[in-house]
């Protein structure tokens, strides 16, 4: 597995010569997540969900109001991409039972087979799909939690004024990155410019506004060019070089927000925020909930603190144009 990965990726760099970033990242990430249940603290990473059952209530209430806002058809479906271990669809879909008429569909779009059969473990119906096209058209809501970040990105860098794609090649027994032929000349900026897209994540972000309905994308990002290359690699709660452990550790970039944005209003869609997560969750009560529940102090301060993910993730929200805002977001803040 992913001993071999690195001998494969190793193999075929040797015959085919060096890869672009962005195949080597979607090599590597579906090994990592076929594999493995990566969450927690035992694993190498926690998500919002994961922190506590108040994440996965909100965004089931906010799918009750997005249903609302579509009229409440009947045979609405709820998307959730990437669902790691299916607690937020668990919670979501009893904080959702509040408003007994909301019995939607439940379609996960999930290509690994251990997480797979976690969600299954949870105990809700639900059909499971490698990929969103096969889910059939209709109304829809969707949530992605962390799941825009592991999609793969490209990079270029800019040597003697030109922008040259950066491929990945061998190096001993590990990888190194080397730059492809020069693609065109560069605008302003120096030399060790780094520019970072991720074709995937714009391709799904017009997919998913091209449907009729309200979706959610929950992940940490940037509206402005941060203006350096954002791909990590964590394993074990820890930052490992990118190249070193493919299929090991969880290869990620930030999202980028503005790129989701253009796409989805190129595809017919309209886009609300991104607002910061813990603004947007503070708006729908998480406050309240959490002193019903109690106990939850540490969990309250992780999820809308600003030093913890309260400011890093955004929530950028969908919607068919002219369509009521989306809950948790003012009049003024989409369209
Ligand atoms: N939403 C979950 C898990 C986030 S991790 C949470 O918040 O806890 C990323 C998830 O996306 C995993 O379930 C992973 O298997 C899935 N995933 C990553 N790339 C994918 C792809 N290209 N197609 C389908 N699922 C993918």
């Amino acid at each position: 597995m992913s001993e071999s990965l690195a001998g494969r990726l190793a193999r075929r760099i040797e015959r085919d010569g060096p890869m672009p970033l962005a195949e080597f990242m979607a090599l590597s990430n579906g090994a990592y997540y076929a594999g493995r249940d990566p969450f927690g603290r035992g694993g190498d990473f926690t998500t919002a969900p994961e922190i506590s059952q108040m994440f996965g209530e909100i965004v089931g209430l906010w799918c009750v109001a997005a249903w609302e806002c579509l009229g409440r058809p009947a045979n609405v479906r709820l998307i959730e991409l990437g669902p790691g271990r299916g607690a937020l669809m668990a919670d979501a879909l009893r904080a959702a039972r509040l408003e007994p008429e909301f019995r939607p569909e439940v379609h996960l779009v999930e290509a690994s087979p251990v997480l797979r059969s976690l969600q299954r473990a949870q105990g809700f119906d639900a059909v499971w799909h490698d990929r969103l096209e096969t889910i059939p058209d209709g109304p829809c809501i969707w949530i992605a939690n962390e799941f825009f970040d592991a999609l793969p990105v490209r990079q270029f860098v800019r040597i003697g004024g030109c922008w040259h794609e950066r491929l990945v090649d061998r190096e001993g027994d590990g990888f190194r990155f080397v730059a492809a032929p020069a693609l065109r000349r560069a605008g302003a900026g120096e030399d060790g410019d780094i520019a970072e897209m991720s074709p995937a994540a714009t391709a799904m972000a017009a997919s998913l506004a091209a449907r009729p309905g309200y979706g959610l994308a929950i992940d940490y990002g940037y509206v402005e060019p941060p203006g350096r290359p954002t791909l990590q690699a964590v394993r074990n709660h820890r930052p490992v070089d990118p190249l070193s452990r493919p299929g090991e550790a969880d290869m990620s970039a930030h999202v980028d927000f503005a790129a989701l944005m253009r796409a989805a209003r190129e595809a017919g869609g309209a886009v609300w925020g991104p607002a910061p997560q813990g603004e947007w969750l503070r708006r729908l009560g998480i406050e309240a909930r959490a002193a019903r529940l109690g106990g939850q102090e540490d969990a309250l301060a992780r999820l809308v603190g600003e030093d913890a993910m309260g400011r890093l993730f955004r929530v950028l929200a969908f919607a068919p144009v002219g369509a009521p805002a989306p809950a948790g977001f003012l009049d003024g803040e989409g369209g």
